[in-house]
């Protein structure tokens, strides 16, 4: 296995401007992330968690800094191969699920393999396989209003593990969801990051993430510092 980061984030400087305020959302964000690494962004509402994962996986351009994927320069990349990124290198986790209420969980979890063009055989056997790996094999054909928010987050997990991507990036992938529920979500992540030799980065104040996670960043108005953890909370 190679030491070479797979994520790496030199100098990352985003400054939002309304009019003529400006809110430094980033400042100069150092860190690497290792493949396999389940790296934990920790940070109360505003720190900046949701502006670092968008430079990271490319929905967004920083205004300083620059970040690699895989060794790609993702904020240097052009709009077609930031699409390719998005499509094929990170898969995406959001709080609010991000499902096609109109299709089914399988369908849901098929759109990324159409759009990569998969071949339709190849296609439904890997969605069957991605819906049990997260237990909802008996669920494929319900729609996410028929699912409970835990499901219709496995529902998203399993999508985001379409193209088999290098890297996930969750952005508080359990903050619709009761504690119970959200550490069952926690658990399935830290499994996958295992079996699928995925690498993830989860933004969350959920503290069952933060001992499941081999690292944790520790985000405060857009600076950000290793955690220590063997250090007690606080
Ligand atoms: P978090 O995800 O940790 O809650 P965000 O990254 O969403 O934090 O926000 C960081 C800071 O940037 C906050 O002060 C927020 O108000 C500001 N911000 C975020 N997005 C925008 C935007 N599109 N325009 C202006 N300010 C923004
Ligand atoms: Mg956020």
């Amino acid at each position: 296995m190679s030491d070479e980061p797979l994520v790496v984030v030199e100098g990352l400087r985003k400054v939002y401007r309304s009019g003529p305020k400006e809110v430094v959302a980033l400042r100069e964000v150092s860190f690497v992330v290792r493949p396999g690494e389940l790296v934990a962004v920790r940070g109360r509402s505003g720190s900046g968690k949701t502006t670092l994962l968008n430079q990271i996986g490319g929905l967004d351009r920083p205004d300083a800094g620059r970040v690699l994927v895989s060794g790609q320069d993702v904020t240097s990349m052009s709009e077609d191969a930031l699409l390719e990124l998005r499509r094929d290198v990170v898969g995406f986790v959001f709080q609010s699920f991000g499902l096609i209420p109109v299709l089914s969980a399988a369908e849901n979890v098929g759109v990324p393999m159409r759009l990569a063009r998969m071949p339709v055989e190849e296609r439904e056997a890997r969605v069957r396989m991605l819906l049990a790996l997260v237990g909802l094999e008996q669920h494929a054909n319900q729609r996410p209003f028929e699912l409970s928010g835990g499901q219709r987050q496995r529902v998203a997990i399993a999508r985001s593990l379409a193209n088999r991507p290098r890297l996930l990036v969750a952005d508080e992938p359990t903050g619709q969801l009761d504690s119970q529920t959200g550490r069952q979500i926690m658990e399935l992540l830290r499994a996958l990051v295992r079996s699928e030799g995925v690498t993830a980065l989860v933004a969350t104040h959920d503290p069952s993430l933060i001992t499941l996670a081999d690292r944790v960043l520790e985000i405060s108005d857009g600076v950000v510092h290793e955690a220590d953890l063997a250090a007690p909370a606080g």
